[in-house]
Formats: structure tokens, C-alpha cells, sequence
């Protein structure tokens, strides 16, 4: 129907009940970290809700999932305000949409004048592991925290000073005195294959996928527990950054780096859109040789003007968007790991 259509009392039905579906979806998948469904189902559910509210935007309501980053905080654990708001991921599902994202971005882009420099894009790997947020004070770790909705996430500190590549404290010097750092948390592949070896060899049941086996390990009530698991974190951001010098992400992820930061190894610079589908296309090529998995691939404003520019949705940044490659049978075997840089 067209945007001014009544709704009728069925499509109301169908969107409520979408709703609902799409809530108890989130809570088994960030709550309990035990999906239901798969991500391909998930997210065409979340795609029809997002349809129908654009058709009748009279249906959407403060608390619809689409208003929303996805999380809660559970009781188990205290909560924290984030100096900085999180948030989510826009995501487009095709090449075509991807375009059309890009056409969009880069005229509003072009509107704010001063555009080639602007227009620089840091693409990188959607990583599919657990978001979370490093408050580092003058070089010292003082908490860790996962994304929850976006404004409070559940305080983690513990369990994170368990994974050895975060430093507690950042070498060198020049340490803004307050910063924020967002990256996600994951199980590599080949340490993911070796623990579930391990686990069916002692006759327990093997963890579904790294993804929930890296959000439930990080959400362990016992540090002693996500101690032995094999955890890494790769960089993806930046919240507060009271005192750093930087113009782009990129700048500060070389920044973060000098600091002992662990900042992925495949982030790359683009001028042209050309690149970026080649970057996509290469990726999707080697996916599952790769030391994590991957959903999509993330592409991002790289000056940090230009994001500010384009600012925030209730949900996602308009500078960002993910592309998600097609769903695909699940691999169970990993034939060959390589880094790629
Ligand atoms: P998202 O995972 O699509 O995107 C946002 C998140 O991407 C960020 O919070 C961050 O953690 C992560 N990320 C990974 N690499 C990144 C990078 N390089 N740069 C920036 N961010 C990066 O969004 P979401 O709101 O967390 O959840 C939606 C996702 O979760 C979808 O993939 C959906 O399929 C899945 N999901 C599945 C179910 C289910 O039942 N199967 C339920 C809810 C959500």
C-alpha cells in the first residue's frame, strides 16, 4: 500500500506479533546468548518490521525493536553508564542496496562542502563476536563493560583482565586522560575448532558457534571460567576521547596501536568505490580462512568531521553501514587459516 494507507486491523496484527517475535528473538540471542533462530531468519523478520513502519509510520512506537540497540542488562551483572553512547549497525544486504547507501552518504557528503578529503572510506571485517566498551584512565584500564542498549551495558572488568592481549596498562606515553575504547571480543577459528575438539573428546557438548561462545564466555559469572577460554579483541572504535589527538579513526587506530592496542590487521583506506567492492569482493572470497569469522564487512567515514556531520539515527550512525554477505551452509570443518595483510 502507499505511506498513507490505514493500516487494516490484519497488518496491525502481523506487526505486533512481528514485534514481539523480534523481542523474544533479541532477549534469547543477548540475554541468554542462545539464539533461536538463524541470523538470515532474524534479520528478514527485523527487515519486514522495518517495512511496515515505512509504510504506516503511525505503528512505530518508542519501543520498537527498530528504535532500539538490542541488549538489555542483565541482573547478573552491575550496571554502567557509557560515557558515550554505542550503537548498532545499519546493514544492507546487497550490492544494490550498498550502492544506493553509498549515493546517499556521499551526497550528503558533498553537501557539507570540502569533499575529496572527506570521502576517504575505512572498510574493515565484520567481526562476529561481542561488543565492548574499555574505559582506560591516563593509560589504566579501570572497566569494561558490554554494549547492553547502547547507553548502559553490564560491567565485565573482571573477566576481561582476563584476556592477556588487552593491556591494563597502555606503554608509551601521551595517553588521552580519558578514553574510550569499543572493539569486539571473539573466539579466532582455529582455537574455536581446538576447544570443541576438546570438549567432545571429554564427552561434553561441543559450543554452537563462536559468536554465542564468546558472549557467553565473556558473560561468565566465574573470571576463572572465561579464563580458559580463547579469547581475543580486535578495535572497532572510539567513545570519549577526552585529550586525543587525531583527525580520522584510522589516525587513532595507528595511535591505539603504538598504545599495545590490538587493532585488526585488515582495515584498509579506500578513495573509491571501486576499492571498497573490490575489498568485499575479496573478502568474501577468503571468509573462512580468515582468524575470525565474519558476517559482512563494515564501511565507515574515516574523518572524524565528517561523522560528526553526518551524526546518529536513534540506533545506528549515518556514517556507517554493514554490508552482510549472503547466508550460506555452515562449514564445520576449517580446511586452512591464514592472515591476510
Ligand atoms: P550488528 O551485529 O548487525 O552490528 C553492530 C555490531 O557489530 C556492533 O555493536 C559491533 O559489536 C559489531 N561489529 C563487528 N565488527 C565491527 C566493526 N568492524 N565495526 C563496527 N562494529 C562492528 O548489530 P546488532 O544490533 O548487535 O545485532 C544484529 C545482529 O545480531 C544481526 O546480525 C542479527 O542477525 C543478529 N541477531 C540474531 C538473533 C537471532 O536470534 N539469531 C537475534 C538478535 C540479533
Amino acid at each position: 500500500g502507499s505511506p498513507d494507507a490505514i493500516p487494516s486491523d490484519s497488518l496491525r496484527e502481523e506487526y505486533e506479533n512481528l514485534a514481539d517475535l523480534v523481542r523474544k528473538y533479541r532477549f534469547a540471542y543477548y540475554q541468554e546468548d542462545a539464539p533461536l533462530v538463524s541470523d538470515a531468519e532474524f534479520d528478514s523478520l527485523f527487515r519486514r518490521l522495518e517495512e511496515i513502519e515505512a509504510l504506516h509510520p503511525e505503528l512505530v512506537a518508542n519501543d520498537s525493536p527498530t528504535q532500539e540497540v538490542g541488549g538489555e542488562v542483565s541482573a547478573a551483572f552491575a550496571a554502567v553508564e557509557h560515557l558515550q553512547r554505542m550503537y548498532s549497525l545499519e546493514d544492507v544486504f546487497s550490492i544494490d542496496e550498498l550502492e544506493a547507501w553509498l549515493n546517499r552518504a556521499e551526497a550528503s557528503i558533498e553537501k557539507l562542502g570540502d569533499g575529496a578529503a572527506r570521502a576517504a572510506w575505512l572498510t574493515e571485517l565484520k567481526i562476529d563476536g561481542l561488543a565492548v566498551n574499555l574505559l582506560y584512565r591516563d593509560g589504566k584500564l579501570v572497566r569494561a563493560a558490554t554494549r547492553g542498549d547502547g547507553t548502559t551495558g553490564e560491567d565485565i572488568t573482571h573477566n576481561v583482565l582476563t584476556i592477556k592481549e588487552i593491556p591494563q596498562q597502555l606503554e608509551g606515553g601521551g595517553f588521552p586522560a580519558e578514553m574510550e575504547v569499543r572493539g569486539e571480543v571473539f573466539i579466532p577459528s582455529k582455537e574455536f575448532a581446538e576447544f570443541n575438539e576438546a570438549l567432545i573428546e571429554a564427552g561434553k557438548a561441543p559450543l554452537a558457534n563462536p559468536r554465542n561462545a564468546a558472549a557467553g564466555s565473556l558473560r561468565q559469572k566465574d573470571p576463572a571460567e572465561t579464563a580458559k577460554r580463547p579469547l581475543k579483541m580486535f578495535v572497532h572504535g572510539i567513545g570519549a576521547r577526552e585529550g586525543l589527538e587525531a583527525r580520522s579513526q584510522s589516525e587513532t587506530y595507528d595511535l591505539l596501536k603504538g598504545w599495545g592496542l590490538p587493532v585488526s590487521p585488515y582495515f584498509e583506506v579506500l578513495e573509491s568505490r571501486a576499492d571498497v567492492l573490490a575489498f568485499i569482493e575479496k573478502y568474501g572470497a577468503q571468509r573462512h580462512k580468515l582468524l575470525h569469522e565474519i558476517d559482512g564487512i563494515v564501511i565507515k567515514v574515516d574523518h572524524f568531521a565528517t561523522q560528526r556531520a553526518l551524526g546518529y539515527t536513534t540506533r545506528v550512525p549515518r556514517w556507517a553501514v554493514a554490508y552482510k554477505y549472503p547466508p550460506e551452509e555452515v562449514h564445520t570443518k576449517l580446511l586452512d587459516i591464514q592472515v591476510n595483510v
